[in-house]
């Protein structure tokens, strides 16, 4: 069984996912075309430290940057760089922070400008997704019953799951067990009990979801070049419905901030 965390820990993580929800939406505010990824990684770094955290993805295993910056093919792990946005390209942004020994880590891919309409589709189908394992992930479940409801949400609208990553619980390390598989088995996996805290990001291809890894060693493509969306949220896994941590509301405009 998978250990629940203290209340005390949830407030620090909820503490962390606000963090981390507020730089995903600062740098959205700046995707546009003409800007690089690079400067949208300065604006995620001086936020992180503005805010008293630490960029944790900085050093971790060697990678180079606050954020992971992921355009079009990229499924995850792209280096933030000189490319610069046009219109019509994808950006996942994945972001995580280190607050008071605990992690925060969530991830939003961005439209740059108009993108197409089969691109739009990812984007609103791979959120969705995501929102489909959260509504699974109740004390009771298991990990299988979360990956079940992405895939085959997912699947339904002829996209494809990417199986060699996965979300992951999450406190004072940055992955955590449970692994969070997105497809799978209903009644198969770790069980979920009130308290376990868990990213759920689905990792979604417009084609194949056939993918490898860039000679850099980090940038996860599509094998077949279709563009790949990427979004990610914090949970606490709770009795009846599982309470968010982080979330898009900052970027999306559906929450007026309180302090
Ligand atoms: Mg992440
Ligand atoms: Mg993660």
């Amino acid at each position: 069984m998978v250990k629940p965390k203290t209340e005390e820990e949830i407030e620090l993580l909820r503490e962390n996912a606000i963090i981390v929800s507020k730089t995903l939406a600062e740098v959205g505010k700046r995707v546009a075309p003409g800007v690089t990824t690079l400067e949208l990684n300065r604006v995620a770094d001086e936020f992180i430290r503005d805010n008293g955290a630490i960029p944790s993805f900085l050093g971790y295993d060697g990678f180079p940057a606050a954020l992971c910056m992921s355009v079009n093919d990229v499924v995850v792990h792209g280096f933030p760089s000189d490319y610069v946005l046009k219109e019509g390209d994808i950006v996942s942004v994945d972001c995580g922070t280190l607050y008071k020994g605990y992690n925060g880590d969530s991830a939003y891919t961005f439209p740059v400008g108009e993108v197409d309409a089969e691109t739009r589709k990812l984007l609103d189908v791979t959120k969705q997704s995501l929102y489909e394992g959260i509504k699974a992930a109740v004390a009771g479940a298991r990990t299988g019953d979360i990956g079940y409801a992405v895939q085959s949400y997912v699947e339904s609208f002829g996209f494809s799951v990417v199986r060699e990553l996965e979300g992951h619980g999450l406190g004072k390390e940055m992955h955590e067990a449970p692994g969070v598989p997105n497809y799978g088995r209903r009644g198969h996996g770790a069980r979920l009990v009130d308290g376990v805290v868990i990213c759920i990001e689905p990792m979604i291809c417009a084609g194949g979801r056939g993918v490898y890894i860039a000679n850099n060693g980090w940038a996860v493509h599509t094998a077949d070049h279709k563009n790949a969306a990427h979004y990610e949220l914090t949970v606490v896994v709770r009795k009846g419905c599982a309470e968010q941590l982080s979330t898009f509301e900052f970027i999306e405009g559906k929450q007026v901030e309180s302090n």
